[in-house]
């Protein structure tokens, strides 16, 4: 069934902090949209992340979360569908869009915060319409050589997050042995990634100190090319967290199955080999182009950069068709304190757009 045609100034596909934050500042402009997010819940990534807090605040930017969907859930210019994919779209008469959106799977039993599922196929009228669908997070799969779903003790950060939201270890003890891999599917120029992902030093190094905080005595190897600054006073920590952890400057070649648990293989500077076994390896992986970019390129006829993510590099929140616009990590990676002011940006883009087609023919 396709329900009655409705319209809106702006829609925003995806409903992660940029998708948010963008809705929540067109809101504040007094602008109404309708924001279109895939799953059932809003929140993107951020959803999945817990404070890192050890005895200060660590700067995560994970709870920015909270007050977005306070605010977007509490302003009235801004309609929220989740379970919502947009399935095709064309320019419209004059100026704007045309986009399609259908049901993405069957409706969660229970609304999962602010929004309510697509209730059948919609065809919504949009004056502009900003792209927010967050970065896919690498598959560390894809490195074969460091042993991701083959070698046991072998895991990604996203699943040690996992782990710690979960209490892992609260019952049982922590691994007394740890490695950290940076820069997995990222700096890679035999992937064809050749981006650093900006956010994974600073991830890992968080998720590390959480462990040394439950745990002292845990040795832990922070095995990496260098480390990415991760923002504000991040050099007086860089200097605490070498006391606490091993910082070892070298990009391990592989993770082998050993008796003792995964044993990682890497060359020291001076080109000695090493191999060194641990309890737990956790490999950092990086962001990439949103998983649907190609596909969205195509409905839409955007630009990519030159590594694929949406739109222009030297444009930041331009998509490369008319009234498109980007916001977040789906034009590149960016934090999430990053990527809610780049959705600022892009929202002033797209409300600028729409003022400046007001009576005007297609733009
Ligand atoms: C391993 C890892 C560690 C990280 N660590 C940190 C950190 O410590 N600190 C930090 O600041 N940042 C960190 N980040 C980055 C952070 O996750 C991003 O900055 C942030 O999620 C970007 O927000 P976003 O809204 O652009 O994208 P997302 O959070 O990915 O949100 C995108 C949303 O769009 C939805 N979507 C996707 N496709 C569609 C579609 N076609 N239609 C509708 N909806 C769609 C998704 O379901 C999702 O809800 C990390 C990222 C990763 C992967
Ligand atoms: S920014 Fe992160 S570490 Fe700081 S209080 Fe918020 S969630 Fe916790
Ligand atoms: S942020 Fe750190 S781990 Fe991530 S790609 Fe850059 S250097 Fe590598």
């Amino acid at each position: 069934m396709v329900n009655t045609p409705p319209s809106t100034p702006i829609l925003i596909l995806g409903g992660g902090v940029a998708g948010l934050a963008a809705a929540v500042d067109l809101a504040r402009r007094g602008l109404a949209c309708t924001l279109a997010e895939r799953e059932p819940a809003l929140g993107g990534r951020a959803r999945d992340f817990c404070c890192k807090a050890v005895s200060a605040c660590a700067r995560c930017g994970a709870c920015r979360l909270a007050d977005l969907l306070a605010e977007a859930a509490a302003r009235p210019q801004i309609t929220i569908y989740t379970q919502a994919l947009a399935t095709s779209a064309r320019p419209a008469e004059g100026h704007g869009w045309q986009v399609e959106l259908a049901p993405a799977g069957p409706a969660a039993p229970l609304p999962i915060g602010p929004g309510q599922p697509l209730p059948g196929r919609v065809s919504l009228a949009a004056q502009a319409v900003i792209l927010a669908v967050g970065p896919q997070p690498f598959d560390p799969a894809g490195k074969s050589s460091l042993g991701y779903g083959r070698v046991p003790g072998v895991i990604s950060a996203l699943e040690l997050e996992a782990r710690l939201v979960q209490g892992a270890w609260e019952q049982r003890p922590a691994p007394a042995k740890l490695a950290f891999i940076q820069c997995v599917g990222s700096r890679d120029q035999s992937l064809g990634r050749l981006w650093c992902s900006r956010v994974c030093c600073g991830y890992a190094l968080r998720l590390a100190r959480l462990l040394k905080a439950s745990r002292p005595d845990m040795d832990i190897a922070f095995f990496h090319m260098d480390v990415q600054d991760y923002g504000r006073a991040w050099e007086e920590e860089l200097a605490g967290l070498r006391r606490e952890m091993r910082f070892v400057r070298a990009m391990p070649g592989e993770v082998a199955a050993g008796a003792g648990g995964p044993e990682v293989v890497f060359a020291l500077a001076e080109g000695k080999q090493m191999r060194e076994a641990f309890d737990l390896v956790v490999l950092s992986q990086g962001l990439g182009p949103p998983a649907g970019a190609g596909a969205l390129a195509q409905m839409f006829g955007l630009a990519r950069t030159q590594d694929g993510f949406l739109g222009r590099a030297e444009e930041p929140v331009a998509a490369g068709a008319a009234g498109v616009f980007v916001a977040g990590a789906c034009q590149g990676p960016r934090s999430l304190t990053e990527s809610i002011d780049h959705a600022g940006l892009a929202a002033a883009a797209a409300a600028a757009y729409v003022a400046s087609t007001k009576g005007a023919g297609r733009g």
